[in-house]
């Protein structure tokens, strides 16, 4: 079987449809996971929720899901992010509202562990972005891999058999999972990537060949930015689409 991971799709319909045209045929036996972060920034919050919902076996809650649903303190967020999140309230139907309330703040299943940000305290919203982060994490994680998204930036972090950090940050890779190894691996950013590749990033598991792949999909940027500036998102969320920041 595949798990295909997909997070912070961030209300961005064309990068979401270009990710699934990639996926292309899943099989009966596949599963379909979004890590969270499913509205915020982009213009198409009720497309993209329904989109998701109609097709993922489940969905994680993310931080812009969480402060959506009011959760979450707006202060937390930069002033773009929490204009976007305010004009996305104003726009969400109720139906779509109760779609965010049921996602979920981690699974465990097949040996591994899905949250959008981190194994422990999932709920803080803190980053991995260094060395130190990331054996703080792998070192008390129960399931030997832990799927993330939250930074937009696809990485993985391994401990092996002594303990050794491996770090590998590249913007697509393949990684062979080995056993007695751990790792947290991001599978970057749907609907807005930060590693300066403006393309769509998930990342597919098949488990039967222990092998992770993250992939990267071009999308019509222009069309979404065309949305966003027609609702009058903040310039800044429009202009990093194209800049992959
Ligand atoms: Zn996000």
């Amino acid at each position: 079987m595949r798990y295909i991971i997909i997070s912070d799709i961030h209300s961005n319909l064309e990068a979401l449809q270009a990710v699934f045209e990639d996926i292309g045929k899943v099989s009966p036996s596949d599963k379909i996971v979004c890590l969270g972060d499913v509205v915020g920034y982009g213009p198409n919050p009720n497309e993209c929720v329904e989109f998701i919902a109609e097709r993922t076996n489940f969905t994680i809650m993310g931080n812009h899901d969480h402060a959506l649903l009011g959760l979450t303190d707006l202060e937390y967020f930069n002033p773009p992010a929490a204009y976007a999140i305010l004009w996305t309230q104003d726009v969400l139907t109720d139906q779509n509202r109760k779609i965010l309330e049921t996602y979920q703040i981690s699974v465990r299943e097949n040996h591994i562990l899905f949250v959008h940000a981190t194994p422990k305290d999932p709920l803080n919203w803190d980053y991995i972005s260094t060395p130190a982060d990331a054996i703080y994490h792998l070192k008390d994680m129960t399931e030997p891999i832990s799927f993330i998204g939250h930074s937009h930036i696809p990485v993985y972090y391994a401990l092996d058999r002594k303990n050794r950090l491996i770090e590998e940050r590249k913007d697509a890779f393949t990684l062979q999972i080995r056993n007695g190894f751990r790792y947290i691996i991001n599978v970057g950013s749907v609907g807005q990537p930060r590693d300066r590749n403006p393309s769509a990033a998930y990342a597919i598991y098949d488990l039967d060949k222990k092998r992770v792949e993250v992939r990267r999909v071009p999308y019509d940027i222009q069309t979404t930015q065309q949305k966003m500036r027609k609702v009058n998102l903040p310039v800044f969320l429009i202009e990093r689409l194209s800049r992959g920041i």
